[in-house]
């Protein structure tokens, strides 16, 4: 048969609950410029992930010093449920005209395209800089799924799935509110 060609659409879904238990193709981290460690979603990861994530790191830092805001790095995910960990660089907020939005919309983009690289299908996402770098949950909703909705509708993706997991309630809510508003 030949004719119109149907796209498959591709799957944007919310969870609420610890990005660690999620199986993924990868899993992506909340992690900092020096790719140092921290609380949060971070340091779940490197606790769940185990030590070897952490000398992978150590060996990217040797090599190119760091990550900028934005963007990120790949690593393996030790005893996580998943090939990959991409840790991304969130934005710290400060009040919005900082180009807080564009920084955070581009670590969206950027492990979209890492996923690509690798042929991934299922990538997972934390709600990156909500927390100790404190953006706005509700804008920050909103650039995320803008962002991945904007990959995904894309002709040529080979990713078919990505999730946010998500570790509250509001902050559940709130994308939920977004995505509605979105009509994805
Ligand atoms: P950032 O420094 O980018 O703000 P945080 O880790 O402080 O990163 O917070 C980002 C989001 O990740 C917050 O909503 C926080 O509640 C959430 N979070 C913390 N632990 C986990 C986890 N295990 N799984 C998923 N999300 C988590």
């Amino acid at each position: 048969m030949h004719g119109t060609r149907i796209p498959q659409r591709k799957r944007l879904r919310l969870l609420i609950g610890d990005i660690t238990r999620v199986a993924a193709d990868a899993i992506v981290n909340a992690a900092n410029s020096r790719l140092a460690g921290g609380g949060g979603v971070d340091g779940a990861i490197h606790r769940a992930g185990g030590p070897g994530i952490m000398r992978e790191l150590d060996e990217i830092r040797a090599r190119q010093g760091g990550c900028p805001t934005g963007s990120a790095v790949a690593t393996s995910a030790g005893n996580l449920p998943a090939q990959f960990v991409f840790h991304a660089v969130g934005p710290v907020y400060r009040g919005g005209r900082a180009r807080e939005a564009e920084l955070l919309a581009s670590c969206y983009r950027t492990c979209l395209e890492m996923a690509e690289e690798r042929g991934l299908k299922k990538i997972s996402f934390p709600s990156i800089s909500t927390g100790a770098y404190r953006y706005p949950v509700d804008e920050a909703a909103e650039v995320a799924l803008r962002a991945v909705a904007a990959h995904l509708t894309r002709e040529n993706t080979r990713v078919e799935e990505v999730l946010f997991v998500l570790f509250d309630k509001a902050t559940y809510d709130s994308y939920a509110r977004v995505l509605k508003q979105l009509e994805y």
